[in-house]
């Protein structure tokens, strides 16, 4: 399929495309230095150190996932969801078959809503799971089709197929196109931007994250989330890793101790709510 075609079957609704401030810079740049070259041959030393010097900001951009300078980045709820008293509990890399049940269980248990950013070739594996993901009142969102490390690597056409075959698969199992992108770990290209824009997605990064994926101590992942946790705050954690069962129970306590509701992304986001 298209983008056209997943426009016309509702997979999404595109949305234009505003170029961050970094990238009209870089764009231009681009053209200055074109120009340059034309008239000046000579200043090719200026040139070329300009345009390396640009480029190596925009690459030290990738590695920081929650900043804006290649693009919008939701890495707090809005003000609305503010004065509501909301956090939002965000989940990667599932659906996962043992750890996803139970962490389904846990948020009914204390009345938590959740979003579940999904791997597009694992929800097509566990279908039921991201039904019942959906079922109990929670969101699924999309994290790539395949999880590739190298995703911030990828070209224009390799990203938006990761991004668009995830879109696919989430709406075909749920019958709702995701909202909301977060990148494999967290890195973000220069060209994603763009290539959400084209799928009506928006990027979410997170305030605070627990590394359950690379920690197994529960006490540690916990100690990462809970320090001047507060209303806007959006959590990281993973149901693909076991130790997130461990933590939930003892965040969840926390967040009905200081009085905050955790919702969905799209409850939390909601023009009308
Ligand atoms: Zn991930």
């Amino acid at each position: 399929m298209t983008p056209d075609t997943y426009a016309a079957a509702g997979v999404y609704s595109r949305r234009r495309w505003r170029p961050a401030p970094a990238i009209r810079l870089s764009i231009l740049l681009h053209g200055a230095g074109a120009i340059s070259l034309a008239l000046h041959p000579d200043m090719w030393p200026w040139v070329a150190a300009t345009l390396i010097a640009n480029h190596l900001v925009l690459l030290a951009a990738v590695f920081f996932p929650r900043g804006r300078l290649l693009g919008p980045n939701l890495n707090r709820l809005p003000a609305s969801a503010v004065e509501r008293g909301e956090v939002c509990l965000t989940f990667d890399d599932g659906p996962d078959p043992e750890v996803t049940p139970r962490v389904l269980e846990l948020l009914e248990r204390y009345q938590a809503k959740a979003s579940f950013f999904c791997v597009g070739e694992r929800a097509q594996a566990h279908p039921e799971i991201v039904r019942e993901i959906v079922r109990r009142g929670h969101s699924v969102e999309n994290h790539s089709y395949g999880h590739s490390r190298a995703f911030a690597l990828y070209g224009i056409s390799l990203m938006r197929r990761e991004v668009e075959s995830a879109q696919a698969a989430v709406t075909a199992i749920t019958g709702r196109a995701p909202e909301f992108f977060r990148s494999p770990a967290g890195f973000r290209s220069p060209l994603l931007d763009f290539v959400l824009a084209t799928a009506g997605l928006r990027y979410v990064s997170w305030t605070r994250r627990g590394f359950d994926a690379v920690s197994s101590d529960p006490a540690r992942v916990l100690a990462r989330l809970t320090p001047g946790l507060a209303a806007g705050d959006v959590l990281l954690l993973h149901d693909s890793a076991p130790v997130s069962l461990a933590v939930l129970p003892a965040l969840l306590e926390q967040l009905a101790a200081r009085g905050l509701k955790s919702v969905s992304l799209p409850g939390a986001c909601s023009p009308s709510s």
